[in-house]
């Protein structure tokens, strides 16, 4: 069963062109992915949808077969929590520590404090951050705080995650660092959907390339059919 299905999906604001236009594609559990194409092509447009912060037009979006278009209320909160996201600012709490910042989704989920406190340790001694679990994020690097972003991201296990332009303020040996993060994520069976617009950062990772222009889905490119920029 795939995790997220694009059945058909269509997306038009208010007295605007088609942000997406009649979008298809499945994504298999375990399975890392990118969207790019320029801006304004749809990217954010698409990763909207799947946390629910915006709806379709026409067509649906399924995660695990489930229509989000029947997710309302408090269901709304309840899919976020399954669905991890990476943002391009990491959007990291200033004045609480590294540690903290990660801990937050397991707090908000209700988990023992002592069992916090192991799996945030844990999660950073693997990401190479235990030596900043006290630091506040401006203390940090920006490689290091996209870490404790992604650390924050994947700490509840979710089903999907779902990174913007994550790389979008790095250099490009940090942004390699970062992409090599998130393809060691399914190795844990969580899927992984990064957009981004850096071609050759997205082609040297070898995974499947989904290519948005003007919001129409022009190509699906699988990792063996990658040809070199
Ligand atoms: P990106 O290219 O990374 O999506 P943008 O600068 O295009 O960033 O968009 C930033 C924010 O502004 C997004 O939340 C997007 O939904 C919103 N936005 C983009 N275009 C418009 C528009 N024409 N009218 C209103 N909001 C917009
Ligand atoms: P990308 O992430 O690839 O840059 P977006 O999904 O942000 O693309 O934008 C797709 C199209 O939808 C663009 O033409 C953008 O201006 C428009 N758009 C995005 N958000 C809004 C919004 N909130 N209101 C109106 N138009 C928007």
């Amino acid at each position: 069963m795939p995790v997220l299905r694009f059945d058909n999906v269509s997306k038009h604001y208010p007295g605007g062109h088609a942000a997406l236009a009649e979008v298809s594609f499945a994504v298999e559990p375990g399975e890392m992915l990118f969207v790019t194409g320029r801006s304004g092509a749809g990217k954010s447009t698409l990763l909207k949808l799947i946390q629910l912060a915006e709806r379709p037009s026409r067509g649906a979006v399924l995660f695990e077969e489930r229509n989000l278009a029947r997710v309302r209320g408090g269901g709304i909160a309840r899919h976020r929590r399954e669905v991890g996201v990476v943002y391009q600012n990491h959007q990291l709490l200033a004045d609480r520590s590294v540690a903290d910042n990660v801990a937050l989704p397991l707090v908000l989920r209700g988990i023992a404090r002592g069992e916090i406190g192991k799996r945030v340790r844990s999660l950073l001694d693997k990401l190479g951050l235990a030596a900043r679990a006290g630091a506040l994020p401006g203390q940090l690097s920006a490689g290091e705080q996209q870490r404790v972003g992604i650390a924050r991201a994947i700490i509840a296990e979710p089903r999907l995650l779902i990174a913007d332009e994550p790389t979008g303020n790095l250099d490009p040996g940090l942004s390699a660092e970062i992409m090599d993060l998130f393809a060691a994520l399914p190795e844990r069976g969580t899927s992984v959907l990064v957009a981004s617009h850096d071609l050759a950062l997205v082609k040297r990772m070898r995974k499947r390339v989904l290519v948005l222009e003007q919001g129409r889905l022009v190509d699906d490119i699988a990792p063996e059919d990658l040809v070199d920029a």
